[in-house]
């Protein structure tokens, strides 16, 4: 596929995202954004090879995680199937993504729900009991490994994602450089 020039951050002016603050999730293991928009083909294989069906065609046609559509297993069948250079080796951490848990939680009225703690296999999640009331999630970012699986099942998507930049392990500085890496700038 012949490779068109693609702007990430024009892509979210125009979705009048100005703050440049909700780039797309890619898969486990991706380099940094501006990394993975110049090397990425859109040939689409690892959306056909995740096993979970979470991975669609985004924005530009470039692969990314929808978490209505389930978790991600970390099984790496997405960084198998790609012929590109866009992937971190699956011995690193995957993300470092974590999930937050806002307001619209139906705890907060009182109403008892416990399916994001019951999806949790981590143990993330738990539940913290409140004087005269029922039990509300408290989330250990410390504990989640951003898997996604709480998110769906919440009755009134209370649970989002919260993206972090993605590492550039594959595009390693010059061994004679003094300079250290930055942090994605683009997230
Ligand atoms: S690691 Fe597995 S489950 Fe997660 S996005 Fe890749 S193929 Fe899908
Ligand atoms: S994203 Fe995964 S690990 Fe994190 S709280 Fe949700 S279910 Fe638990
Ligand atoms: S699944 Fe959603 S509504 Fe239920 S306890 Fe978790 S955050 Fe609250």
């Amino acid at each position: 596929m012949s490779k068109i020039a693609f702007n990430p951050s024009r892509r979210q002016w125009l979705r009048g995202d100005t703050g440049a603050k909700r780039l797309p999730i890619r898969p486990p293991w991706s380099v940094a954004e501006s990394a993975f928009i110049q090397d990425c083909s859109r040939c689409g294989d690892c959306i056909q090879h995740c096993p979970e069906a979470i991975l669609i065609k985004g924005s530009g046609g470039f692969p990314e995680v929808d978490f209505q559509l389930g978790e991600c297993t970390f099984c790496g069948d997405c960084v198998a199937s790609c012929a590109a250079a866009v992937f971190n080796p699956v011995d690193t951490d995957p993300w470092s993504h974590k999930v937050a848990i806002n307001e619209r939680c139906i705890t907060r009225q009182q109403v008892v729900c416990r399916s994001c703690i019951e999806q949790c296999e981590p143990e993330a999640i738990t539940l913290t009991m409140q004087p005269g009331g029922v039990g509300i999630p408290v989330l250990s970012s410390d504990l989640c490994n951003g898997c996604g699986a709480c998110i769906a099942v919440c009755p009134t998507q209370a649970i989002s994602v919260q993206r972090a930049a993605y590492p550039d392990l594959n595009h390693p500085l010059p061994s004679h450089s003094t300079a250290t890496r930055p942090q994605e700038t683009d997230n």
